[in-house]
């Protein structure tokens, strides 16, 4: 399974975290949440428990709306599907997390 991680990202001039939660941390109808980019410290949450490509979609979804809050659902719906998609078919997967002390 993905472990839980976080990790900072600045988007539009201000810090972002993305943490990758447990399914348990999200609605059960929901796989990924994005906060309002007026937010001081906003995030953005991804549920961990999704087959790899779904989970790259849900990222960049999320991450969409993050960058382009003024785009539609259905707009960042279809972009993300299909830069998951082909970002997979390049062969881009996740690493496992580097543990540390195991180098
Ligand atoms: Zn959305």
């Amino acid at each position: 399974m993905v472990p839980e991680e976080e990790v900072k990202l600045k988007i539009n001039k201000k810090t972002w975290k993305i943490k990758i939660v447990k399914s348990t941390d999200l609605p059960p109808s929901t796989l990924g949440e994005c906060d309002h980019p007026g937010y001081a410290k906003p995030e953005i949450w991804v549920k961990r428990n999704q087959k790899p490509l779904d989970l790259m979609d849900t990222v960049i979804h999320e991450v969409l709306h993050a960058v382009r809050p003024e785009l539609s659902e259905e707009a960042v719906l279809d972009t993300a599907t299909v830069i998951a998609k082909a970002l997979w078919k390049l062969n881009y997967r996740k690493m496992p997390r580097n543990s540390k002390g195991k180098h």
